[in-house]
């Protein structure tokens, strides 16, 4: 088994570079994710991806610094692409109906408690949407549609940074592609992708159900490679067991909205929501509607819509 690694620029500040591997198991070669934008093929060209060796593009998640970089690549060299179905399921339904799908995320946002003037601008810039609007379309297959001789990876659903979120372990080794689901220097984004789906609780579990793997080595989809998974793995699951806390202890003194609930958490490097740009504040948002609806489903606060509006108050 060989593996090559990139690293892909990318047009998000926070992160820079998005990893692209192309894993080979003497067999078959397999490009994993593909980038952002249509300038991630011509970074790999130029430094000497083998783009005719590759058999398939896996995709570890539909994220835009992921999925974005598929289509020239599908288009210039003919490769299929696959990805987990549920995330699958969500890119089809955004970009069939992008217009529909942001009438709906500001109609949400209005009743996570996000002021009137802000609703709409928040919308337009909804982290997903905004990104898959602009992205070029490729041709989505599920992994249960893999040729029967591509069978040396096996596929790892792990629901929680997305739907449909999958790790890739090569048969027989000691190490794991991990997409986004484990990064090393920052705490995976956790949002809301529905109206119902709990995805901190998919998240928690999937975290566990990794941990009992034991894998020695990660292959994440941003930064270098790592080991200590399974610290690094407790390390994420404290995190979220301190925001539980912290928003637990902001809701003492009353009921309050999602969006007031984030704007009294503590982000990272100080920010505050007025220092935020609006793709920030839908990840701010995202991450409080998150924790609150976990901390509902385990009954330690309950909400109620009052007047449109849903307030969220401690049960404990
Ligand atoms: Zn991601």
């Amino acid at each position: 088994m060989n593996i090559e690694t990139y690293y892909v620029p990318i047009r998000i500040r926070a992160l820079k570079f998005a990893s692209v591997y192309r894993l080979n198991t003497g067999n078959h070669s397999y490009m994993i994710d593909s980038g952002m934008d249509r300038t991630a093929m011509e970074f790999l060209e130029s430094n000497g991806l083998d783009f005719k060796s590759i058999n398939a593009i896996i995709l570890t998640h539909m994220h835009i610094d992921h999925i974005g970089g598929a289509k020239s690549v599908q288009e210039k060299y003919g490769i299929p692409v696959y990805i987990n179905s549920r995330d699958r399921e969500k890119v089809l339904s955004i970009q069939n109906d992008i217009s529909g799908f942001l009438r709906y995320s500001k109609t949400f946002l209005a009743e996570m408690g996000v002021p009137g003037n802000m609703t709409e601008a928040m919308g337009e810039n909804h982290p997903i949407a905004a990104e898959l609007n602009n992205y070029e379309h490729v041709d989505l297959e599920v992994f249960e549609k893999m040729p029967s001789t591509l069978n040396e990876i096996e596929y790892f659903h792990v629901p929680g940074h997305s739907p449909g979120s999958t790790c890739f372990l090569p048969k027989n080794s000691g190490v794991i592609f991990t997409g986004d689901h484990i990064l090393q220097r920052i705490t995976p984004n956790i949002s809301y992708y529905d109206e119902k789906e709990d995805m901190l609780m998919e998240y928690i579990e999937s975290l566990n159900k990794t941990k009992a793997m034991g894998k020695e080595k990660a292959f994440p989809g941003h930064g270098e490679p790592f080991e200590g998974i399974n610290e690094r793995i407790d390390q994420i699951i404290s995190h979220h067991n301190e925001r539980i806390r912290e928003i637990g202890s902001i809701l003492e003194d009353g009921k309050k909205t999602a969006y007031e609930v984030a704007t009294k958490m503590h982000w990272s490097r100080g920010r505050t929501m007025d220092s935020m740009n609006l793709m920030e504040r839908n990840f701010a948002v995202g991450e409080a509607i998150a924790h609150l609806r976990y901390m509902e489903n385990k009954g330690y606060a309950e909400s109620h819509l009052i007047g449109g509006i849903r307030y969220y108050r401690s049960v404990l």
